[in-house]
This record gives C-alpha cells, sequence and structure tokens, in this order.
C-alpha cells in the first residue's frame, strides 16, 4: 500500500501544525480504481491542520481537486471540481478496522453518524494515514447522477417553441 497523505505525529507540534499535500494524478489513478469516477485531470491540493486532541489527533482543513465523472445522459466525460471540508478525529487503534467496529460505547447498530462531529479514523505507530479518508471524502462529494453543467450535447430533442 501506498499512501501518501501521511503526517507523523511527533511533528505536530505541541498546540497546533498545519500540512500542505499536492494530490498527483497517480494517487487518483489508484485511489479511484474501481469507482464511477475516473483519475483526476489535473493535480489537486490537500490542506490540513491538525490539533491534538487528548490522545487524539483532529484533523481538519480542504481537499481540492478536478476528477472526472461519466455524464448519465450523454456518457461523457464531466470534469467535477470538488472542494470539500476535512474534518476527522485520529484516535489510536488497529489500522484497517472500521472506525467504530468493537466500541463498545452505546449505538451498536450502524446508524449513519451525525452530521455534527469529526469522523473517527484510527491511527497506529504514530502515523496519520490521511488517504483512505480523503478518497472518501472525494467520493461522497460526486453526485450520483453527474450531468454535464449546463450544455448536454445529447441527440436533441428539437427545441423550438410552437
Ligand atoms: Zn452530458
Amino acid at each position: 500500500m501506498d499512501h501518501r497523505f501521511v503526517i507523523d505525529v511527533h511533528e505536530v507540534p505541541t498546540h497546533e501544525g498545519s500540512w500542505v499535500f499536492p494530490i498527483p494524478q497517480e494517487w487518483g489513478r489508484g485511489a479511484f480504481e474501481g469507482c464511477e469516477v475516473e483519475a483526476l485531470e489535473e493535480p489537486g491540493e490537500l490542506e490540513v491542520r491538525v490539533t491534538k486532541t487528548g490522545e487524539g489527533y483532529l484533523v481538519e482543513g480542504r481537499v481540492r481537486l478536478t476528477v472526472a465523472a461519466t455524464c448519465v445522459r450523454c456518457l461523457q466525460p464531466v470534469p467535477l471540481e470538488i472542494d470539500a471540508p476535512i474534518a476527522a478525529l485520529y484516535v489510536p487503534g488497529p489500522a484497517g478496522e472500521p472506525a467504530g467496529a468493537g466500541d463498545d460505547e452505546a449505538g451498536e447498530d450502524e446508524e449513519p453518524r451525525p452530521d455534527d462531529g469529526p469522523e473517527v479514523e484510527h491511527f497506529q505507530d504514530h502515523r496519520l494515514v490521511l488517504d483512505s479518508y480523503v478518497r472518501d471524502t472525494v467520493l461522497l462529494e460526486v453526485p450520483m447522477n453527474p450531468r454535464c453543467a449546463v450544455e448536454c450535447r445529447l441527440p436533441e430533442r428539437p427545441r423550438g417553441a410552437s
């Protein structure tokens, strides 16, 4: 696994630090393999602040990049500019496990988490690995049925007013 957006918590200053990662096209090719979204059309940027909170680290910022989805009407690639907020709380724990699995707090059913409050992710070995969270954040921003912004060159119905 090739992780590109990794923060060593030892580099987090006592209270707060910030990082800017370029998002190269090849990251998108791997991350979005098998998704409806295609590789990035151009490099993007991930910008985060990290704040230590107790044992965890709060990662906040934005991800900006352009991906290519497919228009549901004309099947042409549609560039989508993604500009999404990042808010995740990284707590120590086994990597790879979905956050909340084995959680003995209340709420055992898999309800969607409330909108307020950051997503909880796990980290190990002093490394905050943001890749999968960034990928999921981007995919959530992609509309279910992407369409060309305004003009869609479908075989059009005649448009005259009659
Ligand atoms: Zn279209």
